[in-house]
């Protein structure tokens, strides 16, 4: 494992951290919490969860696992929406909740949750949230005051020059990475570590290898150069990674062991290759559901995702949509794009910022061609 310095705090910590979204329901609290102390002993020393994450168990599983480790051998961080509270004292409260759960003393890292737009990071002054985590600060609740964003990269170029943050967790990635890079540059100017989660683009990459195989340097898969890119560029802290089983963490820290930042020449070719296809991909986050009329709506941007990433033909989307009704994401769907009743509302919470009403409408026109 390699281990890098955080901003300008003076710490170092493990190029790769454990997000804790994608843990398996189907096991146990305690065979998940196992996991957990599997990456601690391959030298990950950066825990990422979030209540609501695995339906809202994560905290908990951490809860499990934490008070086995040696506290002052890793690093934790939660998170809230600036939304979530009215005022200084329920924000106070949340960090106290999260503390109870987590199992430990202090949060290393608390964050602003969940900013797509500018007028979020307002709502953090203005809700009482920012000065609730001074105060727990103060107290010796939370350490580090960070926030998580969705922006492009020159509003994240905002928050890291007023300053008020030591670290900020975006989606950036071997096919994204020019939509943020002005963030990522302006943190690295500011002192402010950049923890990148979605470093396989929502499941993306392994799922589409044969067709990336140009983001590849000497024998390496497509998923494992993603990795070594988010694990070894200089500028980027931590690579979040949301890990399901041992196999993974392993090969997250074989990467570790060995990476070398991707050449700027094969930056380059990448930019070139995906253009700006990639800076409007669904992630598959969830964070635009529930729809009133039960549209699954990131199984139907993931489907989407091909013609953005890969310029696919009607033709061929077509078919794709005959498939995923009958055996894929659509299986267990309850209604059609064509049932969209335009409420917008899955738009204003989408992290990607997607046009998810216009590409619903395309969904549709296929949807017909294919007699679904
Ligand atoms: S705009 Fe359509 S897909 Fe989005 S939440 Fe409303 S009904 Fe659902
Ligand atoms: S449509 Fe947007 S909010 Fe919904 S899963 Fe995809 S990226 Fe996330």
């Amino acid at each position: 494992m390699i281990y890098k310095k955080y901003g300008k705090l003076g710490i170092q910590v493990s190029a790769v951290g454990f997000g804790g979204m994608q843990f398996d329901l189907e096991k146990s609290n305690e065979e998940n919490a196992e996991l957990l102390l599997y990456a601690k002993e391959q030298g990950i020393t950066c825990f990422d969860t979030a209540p609501g994450y695995c339906q809202d168990q994560s905290e908990d599983i951490f809860g499990l696992a934490l008070p086995q480790m040696k506290r002052e051998q890793f690093y934790v961080s939660t998170k809230r929406t600036p939304q979530h509270g009215k005022n200084k004292q329920e924000h106070l409260d949340f960090v106290k909740k999260s503390l109870d759960r987590l199992k430990v003393d202090s949060i290393d890292f608390f964050h602003i949750w969940c900013l797509r737009k500018p007028e979020h990071y307002k709502e953090a002054f203005i809700s009482g949230q920012y000065d609730a985590l001074q105060e727990a600060k103060q107290q010796g609740l939370i350490k580090h005051i960070v926030c998580s964003s969705h922006q492009p990269g020159s509003q994240i170029r905002d928050i890291a020059e007023d300053g008020k943050v030591d670290g900020i967790l975006m989606g950036i990635n071997i096919l994204n990475f020019p939509y943020r890079w002005d963030g990522v540059q302006a943190c690295t100017d500011n002192g402010i570590a950049v923890v990148a989660m979605n470093p396989l683009s929502g499941g993306a990459i392994p799922s589409n290898e044969e067709r990336l195989s140009f983001l590849c340097e000497g024998n390496e898969t497509p998923t494992e150069a993603a990795l070594r890119f988010a694990i070894a560029t200089p500028e980027i802290t931590i690579a979040l990674v949301g890990f399901t089983t041992k196999q993974q963490i392993d090969m997250a820290v074989r990467v570790a062991d060995t990476a070398q930042p991707t050449s700027k020449a094969q930056l380059d070719k990448i930019t070139q290759s995906v253009g700006k296809n990639m800076d409007y991909v669904c992630t598959g986050c969830g964070y635009c559901l529930p729809c009133p009329v039960d549209i699954n709506i990131p199984a139907n941007m993931q489907v989407y995702n091909d013609k953005q990433m890969f310029g696919k033909s009607d033709e061929d989307m077509i078919k794709s949509m005959k498939f995923q009704n009958n055996f894929g994401l659509f299986v267990a769907s309850k209604a059609h794009a064509k049932e969209c009743i335009q409420c917008g509302q899955c738009e204003s919470a989408c992290t990607q910022h997607l046009n998810i009403i216009e590409r619903l409408e395309e969904i549709a026109e296929w949807e017909n061609k294919a007699d679904i």
